[in-house]
């Protein structure tokens, strides 16, 4: 087993952190990854602030590639994205983090971290890693939608994912540089010095014949290699079903499944989303409900809402669920409304706005708030049909 800790630096949204962490784990193999609750502060100062503008990203060239035309980012979208101001580091500040983890958790020397950051850093690059062969890596967060139309979720995943394989394979990051390829083929070891050369890198997920030979050579584990490469696939195929989904127009299924508390495409590769009891009740709910609700009149639904979340939380006391409810129906509490937030933002970190919003629990406020998804598109899978 190879323990892989992903941690947050403070400014980075839960849920953004919280769909990189789900979909990892989506995978089964040597690799293990390990998400907290907790954030984590750098402790530097910042050495400038850097803002891009959309502007900045409105020059740039995207590489030419065969049979692909449609997933470039429209100039709509563009404008909206407004990147924030961001806090530029240090090199070794960003890797401070992992050390200063590594010591409160004790985590052993051969165990991964990575620290997912908004943070800048000096040089300007997606993935960092400490020098010397010490196992400690940032992954930069911002900007992912400017190069691919994508959440950061899936790159951040690729290169969490490739990391691993090359340090397995490599040892440190000065053995790996001298064999990381300047110029773009599509494979994992891509340089990508030009950033929208990463988009390439992606849309192929290969591992070039050079870097393979390399892997035999070092005697890579082949259950590691394979879990990697499940990675890569799964990632390729997101990106190219948003490709696809400007032409086709067809949404993706959606399986629930109340037993796990999941939400699962099985188009996107299985692509799964694992929600909390209370939320997967509100959600199944509104999956009844294709009509919707207005929020004020929820307390009328109160015995539909406890059964769903009973079969949501069989574990659990009778009157906690009771309880529970009592709370979710009362609105001063706001305990719905931050659950359906909650929901939307990690289907936003899965799906992206464009496909997600079909399933989001969307309405104008103080309005009907409904999921519009064609629910010949849906199918709950109740326990004793699941497999
Ligand atoms: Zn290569």
């Amino acid at each position: 087993m190879k323990k892989i800790h992903l941690i947050r630096t403070r400014e980075v949204d839960t849920e953004v952190y919280d769909a990189i962490v789900q979909y990892l784990k989506q995978f089964s193999g040597p690799m293990t990854f390990f998400g907290y609750d907790e954030s984590f502060e750098i402790s530097g100062n910042a050495v400038r602030v850097i803002q891009k503008t959309d502007e900045d990203f409105e020059d740039m060239e995207m590489p030419v590639m065969e049979m692909t035309s449609h997933y470039l980012i429209s100039d709509e979208l563009r404008i909206e994205l407004n990147p924030p101001k961001v806090d530029l580091f240090e090199w070794d500040d960003l890797f401070r983090v992992a050390r200063k983890f590594r010591k409160e958790k004790r985590v052993a020397d051969s165990e991964l971290v990575f620290v997912l950051t908004y943070k800048g850093n000096e040089n300007n690059w997606f993935v960092g890693s400490a020098p010397k062969g010490v196992k400690d890596f940032f992954v930069h967060l911002l900007y992912w939608e400017h190069y691919i139309m994508s959440e950061p979720t899936f790159p951040v995943a690729y290169h969490v994912a490739a990391t691993v394989l090359k340090n397995d394979v490599w040892g440190s990051i000065e053995q790996y540089l001298p064999d990381t390829h300047d110029h773009p083929i599509g494979c994992m070891s891509d340089m990508c010095q030009y950033k929208p050369d990463v988009i390439y890198k992606l849309r192929t997920a290969d591992i070039c014949t050079d870097c393979k030979n390399k892997m035999i050579a070092s005697g890579v584990d082949r259950s590691l290699f394979l879990q990697v490469l499940r990675v890569f696939d799964s990632v390729r195929s997101q990106l190219l079903f948003r490709e696809r989904f400007e032409i086709l127009n067809e949404l993706p299924k959606m399986l629930l499944y109340p037993a796990q508390l999941r939400l699962v495409f099985p188009e996107l590769n299985g692509l799964t989303i694992s929600l909390r009891p209370v939320q997967f009740a509100v959600y199944w709910f509104f999956i009844n409900r294709p009509q919707g609700i207005l929020l004020s009149h929820v307390d009328e639904y109160f015995d539909e809402l406890l059964n769903l979340y009973r079969q949501c939380s069989p574990g659990t006391d009778p009157d906690v669920q009771r309880s529970v409810i009592d709370t979710l129906c009362n609105l001063q509490d706001q305990t719905l409304s931050q659950n359906m937030s909650k929901i939307k933002k990690l289907i936003k970190q899965n799906l992206g706005e464009e496909i997600g919003e079909h399933y989001m629990i969307l309405g104008r406020n103080g309005g009907i708030k409904s999921i519009s998804i064609s629910r010949d598109r849906v199918e709950v899978i109740l326990p004793n049909n699941a497999p």
